[in-house]
């Protein structure tokens, strides 16, 4: 395969449409050359080169230089459909639809909480429950659920969940407005009723950050940030709840692809034409996920916020950065072939990186770009970029979503005892707590890919513009 890749820069590669005979599109590697040979150990482009066959998909598949093999799509691509007769994926989306990144930023340098960091810990960690299938405080009844599913972060904020002013911060101001309520079944629905407010595992957690690094002191401003100043990062999704939306809609589009005459060369591709029936059910049940998300990421928000002011007094604030998905899909207009266009663009493991002046960026922050934020892993640097007007012309206004993994996750507990990686992360001053060894294993840093190679890919590459570098002091894990 690397023979069929042409080199379009130090950091894009290009694999022609005629690679195969049932591409519709040419598929886009966002990479180094030393990363492509890593990428090509596992299925991640071959799973690309399959996404380029689907109906109705323009201009080129893409991934980003985090990219790893998932379910049917890779996880790190971006992939846009014609609307409104392309095909809708949710393998496209993922299992954790909206699963996402929120930034907060405290009002004072970390050194002025350093001391408090351990009880700072401790009551986050005992506020934001974590773990697998673990439910919450907050219990929903099946109309309140509804109206989460409906209207996302405006319902949270309506009833004391944060501020207005963390609305405007949300991507899609933490709403998609086609949810439907009724397109989730009820299986769903019971697996999220009570986990509002939940981390989950793994990969998931609550991080207190340093910005050790300003990259662009103009963008800083705008976004409100400063070397030293303590942050804090969240990542979670939609839980049980999006994680059977999932599972019900993959189903369905099964068994319907027949009807649609729809042949994909990997049965985890199942899709519906974006009209169909089926095509609108999941997209609008999506939606409903994605709301859930964010108005998880929202509750999350409220009892961290409770936490840091039972540790550091009443008038100590956190105020919003951003809060971007890295698992969507959604309507946009993008220019292909000198043409506006509207497309279905799925992000699975990308993030979007609208670039300044475009108008679905808060107006606070439209003039320099929309805020990117990138996790690295518990052990290394985590990132602020800005969207550029680059990466609306090569990969659908998206860039990556972290530094992406680079083991799976028995091969990382194969290769490390959670207690080590504590013991290792403790001597480098991080902090970390967590309720498993285990989950700590399959997350060590090492099991990650270098997330200074991956930003330095998208930064050389236009997509992304670096503005801050994140160091963790304190992580708390499912
Ligand atoms: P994903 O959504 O693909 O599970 O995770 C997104 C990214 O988060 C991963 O690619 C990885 O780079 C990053 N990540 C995973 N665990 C941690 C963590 O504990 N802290 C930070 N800062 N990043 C993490
Ligand atoms: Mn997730
Ligand atoms: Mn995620």
């Amino acid at each position: 395969l690397k023979k069929d890749m042409k080199r379009i820069s130090p950091f894009l590669w290009k694999v022609d449409k005629g690679y195969r005979d049932d591409m519709n599109v040419p598929a886009m590697i966002f990479a180094t050359e030393n990363m492509l040979d890593d990428v090509l150990k596992d299925r991640s482009i071959e799973q690309l080169i399959n996404v380029s066959t689907l109906p109705g998909i323009q201009k080129a598949a893409i991934v980003m230089p985090d990219v790893h093999e998932g379910y049917g799509f890779p996880i790190g691509g971006v992939a846009a459909t014609l609307w409104p007769s392309g095909v809708i994926s949710p393998g496209g989306i993922g299992y954790d639809i909206n699963c996402g990144v929120r930034l907060l930023k405290a009002d004072c340098e970390f050194s002025k909480i350093r001391r408090h960091i351990e009880l700072l810990g401790a009551a986050i960690y005992s506020n934001v429950p974590s773990g697998v299938g673990k439910s919450g405080d907050i219990v929903l009844s099946s109309k309140k659920l509804d109206n989460v599913l409906k209207h996302g972060s405006k319902w949270m904020v309506e009833n004391g969940y944060g501020y207005e002013e963390d609305i405007e911060r949300t991507e899609s101001s933490g709403c998609l407005k086609n949810a439907d309520p009724d397109a989730v079944f009820e299986k769903a629905k019971k697996r999220g009723h009570d986990q509002l407010g939940t981390m989950g595992a793994g990969n998931h957690f609550v991080e207190i950050d340093i910005v050790d690094e300003i990259f662009d002191s103009e963008i800083a401003n705008a976004y409100g940030l400063f070397k030293g100043q303590a942050v804090v990062l969240i990542h979670t999704g939609s839980r049980g709840l999006g994680h059977q939306v999932a599972t019900d809609y993959i189903k369905i589009m099964m068994s319907s692809m027949k009807k649609y005459g729809i042949e994909v060369p990997d049965r985890e591709l199942a899709c519906a034409p974006f009209d169909s029936n089926e095509g609108q059910q999941y997209f609008n049940a999506m939606a409903a996920a994605a709301n859930f998300a964010w108005a998880n990421r929202q509750a999350i928000t409220h009892k961290v916020r409770q936490a840091w002011e039972s540790v550091l007094g009443k008038d100590s604030r956190l105020s919003m950065l951003y809060d971007v998905a890295h698992n969507i899909a959604k309507i946009e207009e993008h220019e292909i072939e000198g043409q506006k266009r509207k497309v279905i663009v799925h992000r699975k493991g990308a993030t979007r990186a609208f670039g300044p002046g475009h108008p679905d960026i808060t107006s606070q922050y439209r003039e320099v770009g929309q805020p990117v934020i990138i996790p690295g892993s518990m052990g290394t640097a985590s990132y602020v970029l800005a969207g550029t007007n680059v990466s609306m012309q090569m990969s659908f206004g998206s860039s990556c979503h972290g530094a992406g993994r680079q083991m799976s996750r028995s091969e990382a507990k194969r290769r490390r005892q959670g207690s080590d990686v504590l013991m290792e992360l403790e001597n480098r001053g991080i902090h970390v707590q967590s309720g498993s060894l285990r989950g700590l294993a399959e997350e060590a840093p090492g099991a990650y890919k270098d997330v200074d190679d991956v930003v330095n890919v998208v930064s050389m590459a236009g997509i992304a513009k670096k503005v801050a570098r994140l160091k963790p002091m304190m992580v708390i894990k499912g």
